[in-house]
């Protein structure tokens, strides 16, 4: 079955007994045992409830994984991964990765002694030059958020490998209809399920998918000792919003590339950060590794006073953070979604007070462009 196939049939004749076609919500905290040491495979929902794990065998066929783990938030699967690791170890992170991820490293895991090395992943050389004796893992995320730099993934693998170390892959940004980073051999991926997988704004979800079953084993020995799952409502949600996933891909895609193109010949945008476009730095790489853009694309323009003025008269485009949902959502990530990123780290990157960060949505593509075209004026 084609992927288009796949994610329409997630969850279809989970529910043998009725012939549901909508996976039932199982809104239930406990089961009951049949007898003394025996199990229906339900005893409590922290550890396995049949909505939550309609979702999860589902997201773990479409990224070609042995197990795929549900969470009540995308950090709260970033942080499940972290809690694979012990005080003393070392990671390798991409310098530009999602703030929250910068902050929960720095604020959270580095008191308890996990220590990072924040790097640039579109230079493989540096991210080699980071690894140190106590390394664990090199944790990636591509296309990066905001500057849309490309990690060629084959790359880090053959690096990781060479070292013994996980490569993780923050995969939220394609999803696995553009991008499959464990068939290009990276261990783990993480997903901010509220973004493109659910893809309407109106659920926090997180997602992890391990390709081989002993680490699939420890990803769920820490999602049912942590606790922090995904509620059988929640999980619903996101099994509801994976359906269209071939079809909102397609159009995010598609009208991303369309007011890319028209946001380079504005006078006002100096540089347009889109994987999509043909002057894009990291394009070879990422056609070799992805099928598509994605919906996201951030722009400078020339005057940092255009910034609040784009926020303030924005109409259709909502001036919000998040992403990946079927509404346009436009951001300013240096105060926004980077703020947690020291201003000395965030100037270097280009993370800059003249940049902004559009989640293109499905509207028509000449709507968005007309909503910009008078923003910018
Ligand atoms: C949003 C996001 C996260 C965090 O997910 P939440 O669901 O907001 O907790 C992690 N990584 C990326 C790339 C994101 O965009």
């Amino acid at each position: 079955m084609k992927i288009s196939s796949k994610v329409v049939q997630v969850g279809v004749n989970t529910d043998a007994r009725t012939g549901a076609i909508s996976t039932p919500i199982y809104q239930t905290a406990t089961f009951r045992h049949p007898a003394l040491g025996q199990s229906t495979g339900f005893d409590y929902s922290r550890t396995h409830n049949p909505t939550r794990q309609v979702l999860e065998q589902a997201i773990a066929a479409l990224e070609g994984g042995s197990g795929g783990y549900a969470f009540a938030s995308g950090m709260a699967a970033v942080t499940a991964i972290l809690m694979l690791y012990r005080a003393g170890d070392h990671l390798v992170v991409v310098e530009d990765c999602y703030g929250g991820t910068y902050r929960v490293l720095e604020k959270n895991f580095q008191p308890f002694g996990l220590t990072t090395t924040f790097v640039d992943g579109s230079r493989p050389e540096e991210i080699t030059a980071a690894i140190k004796p106590n390394t664990k893992a090199i944790i990636v995320e591509t296309p990066t958020n905001p500057l849309m730099k490309i990690v060629d993934i084959r790359a880090i693998v053959k690096i990781a490998a060479a070292h013994g170390l996980h490569t993780v892959v923050d995969n939220t940004f394609l999803t696995p209809y553009f991008q499959r980073p464990l068939e290009l051999g990276a261990d783990l991926v993480v997903h901010s399920g509220t973004k493109y997988l659910s893809g309407h704004n109106d659920v926090l979800c997180g997602l992890v998918v391990a390709k081989d079953s002993t680490l699939a084993e420890k990803v769920k020995f820490v999602q049912n000792s942590t606790g922090n799952v995904l509620g059988p409502f929640d999980s619903w949600l996101l099994i509801r919003g994976m359906k269209t996933l071939a079809l909102r891909m397609e159009k995010h895609n598609q009208n991303a590339l369309t007011v890319a193109q028209w946001l380079e010949k504005h006078p006002h945008v100096k540089t347009v950060y889109f994987p999509g476009l043909v002057g894009h730095p990291g394009k070879s790489v990422h056609d070799s590794q992805a099928t598509g853009s994605g919906g996201m694309l951030s722009f400078a323009v020339d005057d940092p006073k255009l910034v609040p003025q784009v926020l303030k008269k924005v109409k259709m485009i909502q001036f919000a953070e998040s992403l990946g949902g079927v509404e346009s959502l436009i951001t300013f990530p240096a105060v926004q979604t980077h703020a947690d990123v020291p201003p000395d780290v965030r100037e270097r990157l280009g993370i800059s007070d003249r940049l902004l960060r559009l989640s293109v949505g499905i509207e028509d593509a000449w709507d968005i462009i007309a909503d910009l075209e008078q923003a910018l004026q």
